[in-house]
């Protein structure tokens, strides 16, 4: 991946990250705003199960997608952001814009998926 490249990953990576950081950190205090666009398979759930429940579930899901942004940082530190953590293959630039944590290629993926099912 080009260094520019990168550049423009390390920055979507740490606004995600804020972002991120920013609505748990609400989310503890009590003053949770949810973006149903964020969310969008987790609302429907969410009216038939108490609040709290899923502001916990929330946090957990926030708490993992952080850790995956600061494995991602790192990888960028150590030049191997954008390669396929199963094959070594570029993961491609067009699926990083569309998942920036994405760790496996579209291929890998797909094969992970169909092994878990
Ligand atoms: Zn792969």
């Amino acid at each position: 991946m080009k260094k520019s490249e990168q550049k423009k990953f390390l920055k979507v990576l740490n606004e995600n990250r804020s972002k991120l950081i920013e609505k748990a950190r609400r989310a503890m205090t009590g003053d949770i705003h949810l973006d149903p666009n964020d969310f969008p398979d987790e609302i429907d759930t969410a009216s038939s199960e108490s609040g709290l429940a899923f502001i916990g579930r929330l946090r957990e899901r926030e708490r993992v997608l952080i850790q995956k942004i600061d494995i991602a940082l790192q990888k960028i530190e150590d030049g191997t952001y954008g390669v396929c953590a199963s094959c070594d293959e570029d993961i491609g630039v067009q699926r990083l814009m569309a998942r920036p944590v994405a760790d496996l290629c579209i291929d890998c993926k797909s094969q992970q998926e169909r092994l878990e099912h």
